[in-house]
């Protein structure tokens, strides 16, 4: 049995964080993440350009994940991906997590950095859709070059789907917003801009059926039912922005479920410990009064939960980590920094 001081639940901006700060307080650190990648809501708005976060200049999300990833494996932390924990029990002074496959992890604190849940657009209920996501069919932006010159259709009516609409505007060749409602949800400023742009936008419609291409590669063209009637679309590039599904798969035995609210979130008695001694909750998942639901806010529940994660495995340790300047863990580090600066 292989015994860690800290195991992160959830490997979004919070549970990295978590995992660095944990690392500089010399704690052994494992991150479980059911994603295949790390990185948790960042993934969604990998091209959206961040103004918030303390000591950035505007970043793309894209380029802020790889900078946390990269801090965050900088104590080079256990990382456990396409995991999923299903199961959370006391056993002596230890705790032990249970994943979807069955297998077991043991840990003395756990930190949950679950966010909202796990998050997954919701896709086209359509039969062999799946197979174009590799080629035109999109449920996310990674990369908005592939657009420039083409002409894309997007099917959506709410906030996420009208903002790209408005960001990929300026390089696509034509653009068409189909969406199933009789009114778009999005804010009224945004959804101008495509209408003073003369987008095209079709109400009352709904994909159909996705036609493919003589070797059934990629999509050629869609056909939607609109108001009733079914027509024929032509397009490059398909971005379907119907939602996100969250799923909440976590669980505690009974005798040491934290405390939750009616949010179900987790509720901090103070220095983000939850009601059950040993687990300690931080980010989207974590509730205490003025608690500020944003990567900065991220950024110090970690702290908080590490701090306390410490002081509960050894009783006797500092409530704070030592500044990097003065932290032992740094040192040799920065010795090679320093020598590559003046290099
Ligand atoms: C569209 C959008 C735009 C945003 N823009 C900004 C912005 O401009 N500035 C800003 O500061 N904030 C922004 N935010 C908010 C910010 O993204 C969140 O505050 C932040 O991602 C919260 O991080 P987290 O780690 O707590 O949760 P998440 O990012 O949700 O990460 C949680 C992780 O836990 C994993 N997980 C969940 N359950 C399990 C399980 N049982 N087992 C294993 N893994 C599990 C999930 O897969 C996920 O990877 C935005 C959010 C969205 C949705």
């Amino acid at each position: 049995m292989e015994l860690y001081d800290v195991t992160i639940i959830g490997g979004g901006p919070s549970g990295l964080y978590s995992a660095f700060y944990s690392g500089m307080r010399d704690l052994k650190t494992k991150i479980i993440e059911f994603h295949p990648q790390l990185g948790g809501k960042v993934n969604i708005f990998l091209e959206k350009m961040l103004w918030d976060v303390g000591g950035q200049q505007p970043i793309q999300g894209e380029n802020f994940l790889k900078n946390l990833i990269k801090q965050a494996m900088t104590f080079e932390p256990t990382v456990c991906l396409n995991t999923k924990v299903t199961n959370v029990e006391r056993a002596d002074d230890h705790f032990i997590i249970t994943t979807q496959a069955g297998e077991t992890h043991y840990s003395k604190t756990i930190i949950i950095a679950i966010g909202g849940g796990i998050y997954e657009p919701i896709k086209l209920e359509i039969e062999g859709a799946e197979k174009y996501e590799m080629a035109n069919l999109h449920y996310t932006i990674n990369g908005k070059e592939r657009f420039r010159n083409k002409e894309l259709l997007i099917s959506g009516g709410g906030n996420a789907a009208i903002d790209w609409a408005v960001e990929l505007l300026p390089i696509t060749r034509k653009m068409t917003v189909i969406y199933r409602s009789e009114e778009l949800k999005a804010h009224e400023s945004q959804i101008n801009k495509l209408r003073d742009a003369g987008v095209e936008i079709l109400l009352n419609t709904e994909i159909q059926t996705l036609n493919s291409n003589a070797n059934k590669t990629k999509i050629e063209n869609v056909d939607v039912c609109h108001n009733g009637e079914t027509r024929t679309l032509s397009m490059d590039e398909v971005l379907i922005c119907h939602g996100y599904n969250r799923e909440v798969s976590l669980h505690f035995d009974e005798a040491i479920a934290p405390k939750q609210n009616e949010k179900e979130l987790f509720e901090s008695i103070g220095q983000c410990q939850t009601t059950t001694p040993g687990i300690f909750a931080v980010g989207d998942t974590v509730a205490y009064a003025d608690k500020v639901y944003l990567l900065v806010g991220t950024f110090n529940d970690a702290v908080l939960a590490v701090n306390s994660a410490k002081k509960y495995i050894e009783p006797d340790a500092n409530s704070y980590a030592m500044v990097s300047s003065h932290n032992e863990r740094f040192h040799e580090k920065n010795q090679k920094l320093y020598a590559e600066i003046h290099s």
